[in-house]
């Protein structure tokens, strides 16, 4: 037996899954050997539940010195697509796991399942029914009363295999024939009476093409394609909990059968990610995308993966969100703040600095020549020197943030203001002089005195005590960009939710909770810094947030900026 590794840093704390496999360990019952899968329906793209999935199973098998298989369950050929299977790809390996040469598709085991599905029937454990689907609905039972024996089920041996040899050459239209394993129709499990197993269906696969009219149910699919794979801990959401008999039954079958030896992978269920003012369900999804909701599935308001990226999230952020929600084996709630939170920390530490103005108001120092400039130097990074500093270049008109004046100020008001002085940040302290307004009232000029003595980093500047700091961008210099700033998607934190005080019976949709202001795009001026970023740069705004250059829409020398989360969560301050 081979001692555990110590745990890799992005392996969720721990939990019930790790006492498991501490147990298996310590039993020897694989001796050391760990293997997880992440098992993908490549039927839409991944969302963030999909990221906590990812990051349990990779974790865990770096944790434990093992290996992560990454498998695309395509047993449904209706709903799967080379694009979907192309999008999952990259966001695993944009989420930074590995899974070497393991890679697989259920598909690629269809003549295994296939043979799994014979041995069963020559075993007398599964049976040919051609009973309509409204019989055998009929004759299932329900959670109380049990259910009742298909007239087909004492088909005999050889008769069951012609048939389903017959249903594989295609003989048969879809839906007249099924089959089922042979288990139990009183069982107190729905799942475990007499569940299908293969059913006739022509549809094209996006791999195997028209090979094949017959396709293995997913349930009877999801266990095979763990054992051929030697798959040790096959961990999956909890509504698969009741499955997980069926799971076991058909494992015990085969093993008896000779197909597969044991011991054999066992199921262990998790609570599936719920975040509010979000919805994580692919069905969903794909109707926000298909109605036009959002611009597309990798829409930065999207909790897909590929949304994710383009928002400017970062896998790390995704791992440390990951293990601070950890995994419990009961359904709950996080708020999205959390993930949010895990984000804007990661950034901070890595995310350069940069000035940005979003509202604009034109400041002029009136003692400053026109067509003059100088530089002035920011540092890159407050906590990381190392990062060195820039030029901004600082001239005789500028923007400031339009409410960081005040001609009449109220209480507390520190910024500019008749008579105030500030500093420009990095730059000049000045004082007001006045301001100019239009013809509506509204200020569209600010006018104020530089102090030349008082430029940052010269000797003497500290003299100047000032309670304003106020960040700028010289008008002559600025790039002019288009910036998103983005909200949550969902106005409400759990979509589609019953309210207090909503009439008995009443229904919501939870595309009525969308967030009608999710997205406001607005033209901003940046220091010219900023021109030559690169798309999926990312950066603080000082005093905005967290933005990146957009990967999709930015052009060489005219990157668009994307906001990814403000520097603060003030959500639930003006909402809720
Ligand atoms: P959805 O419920 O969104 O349709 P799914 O479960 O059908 O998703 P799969 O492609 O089957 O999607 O999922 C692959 C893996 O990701 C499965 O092991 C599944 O349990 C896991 N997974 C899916 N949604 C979540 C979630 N919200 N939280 C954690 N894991 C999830
Ligand atoms: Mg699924």
């Amino acid at each position: 037996m081979t001692p555990p590794a110590p745990p890799a840093p992005t392996a969720p704390a721990s939990n019930f899954i790790r006492n498991i496999i501490d147990e298996d360990n310590r039993t020897g019952k694989w001796n050391g050997r760990v293997t997880t899968r992440f098992p993908p329906e490549p039927n839409g793209y991944l969302h963030y539940g999909h990221a906590k999935s990812i990051c349990l199973n990779f974790g865990l098998a770096g944790a434990y010195g093992g290996i992560c298989h990454l498998r695309f369950d395509d047993t449904n050929p209706e709903k799967e697509e080379q694009e979907y299977v192309d999008s999952i790809i990259e966001a695993v390996q944009w989420l930074g796991f590995d899974w070497h040469q393991h890679l697989y598709f259920a598909s690629g085991y269809f003549d295994t399942m296939y043979a799994c599905a014979e041995s069963l029937i020559k075993a007398g454990r599964a049976y040919v029914d051609s009973q309509t689907a409204d019989e055998m609905r009929q004759r299932r039972g329900t959670l109380t009363e049990p259910g009742t024996d298909s007239p087909f089920r004492a088909r005999p041996i050889e008769e069951n295999l012609e048939l389903f040899a017959r249903m594989k050459a295609g003989e048969f239209a879809d839906g007249t024939h099924v089959l089922r394993a042979k288990i139990d129709m009183a069982s107190p499990n729905i799942n475990m009476r007499d569940p299908a197993i293969y059913r006739i269906r022509r549809a094209s696969h996006h791999r195997t093409g028209d090979k094949w009219c017959v396709y293995p149910m997913y349930t009877f699919a999801h266990p095979i394609e763990d054992a051929i794979e030697n798959i040790t801990h096959s961990i999956c959401t909890l509504e698969f909990e009741d499955q997980r008999p069926f799971y076991d039954w058909v494992l015990d079958a085969l093993a008896d059968a000779g197909h597969f030896p044991r011991p054999l992978p066992r199921q262990i269920e998790f609570a599936r990610l719920n975040l509010t003012y979000t919805v994580l369900s692919k069905r969903k999804l794909i109707q926000l995308v298909d109605e036009s909701h959002v611009a597309g599935w990798d829409d930065p308001r999207l909790p897909t993966l590929s949304g994710a990226r383009r928002r400017g999230f970062t896998p790390k952020g995704f791992h440390r969100f990951a293990e601070r929600i950890g995994v419990a084996k009961s359904d709950s709630w996080i708020d999205m703040s959390v993930l949010e939170e895990c984000m804007r920390e990661h950034l901070n530490e890595t995310a350069p600095r940069r000035i940005a103005v979003l509202d604009p108001l034109k400041l002029v120092i009136v003692n400053y020549p026109e067509g003059a400039s100088e530089a002035c130097q920011a540092p890159n990074h407050p906590l990381k020197p190392e990062l060195g500093k820039r030029d901004m270049p600082f001239g005789r008109e500028l923007w400031i943030e339009r409410e960081d004046f005040m001609e009449t100020p109220v209480k507390g008001f520190h910024r500019l203001t008749p008579g105030n002085m500030v500093r420009l940040r990095y730059g000049f302290v000045v004082k007001c002089t006045g301001c100019e307004k239009d013809a509506n009232g509204q200020v569209k000029t600010v006018f104020a005195e530089v102090f030349p003595d008082s430029k940052s980093g010269t000797p003497g500047a500290d003299q100047y005590k000032v309670k304003g700091n106020l960040h700028w961008v010289s008008a002559a210099h600025a790039y002019r960009a288009e910036v998103r700033l983005y909200e949550r998607l969902f106005a409400h934190p759990q979509p589609g939710q019953r309210r207090e005080g909503d009439p008995e019976g009443m229904e919501r949709d939870y595309l009525d909770d969308i967030n009608p202001d999710s997205i406001r795009v607005i033209e901003a001026l940046l220091e010219p810094a900023l021109r030559t970023a690169k798309p999926e740069e990312r950066f603080q705004f000082e005093r905005h947030g967290y933005f990146v250059a957009d990967r999709r829409d930015s052009t060489e020398g005219s990157p668009i900026f994307n906001r990814t989360v403000s520097l603060k969560d003030s959500w639930g301050k003006d909402r809720v």
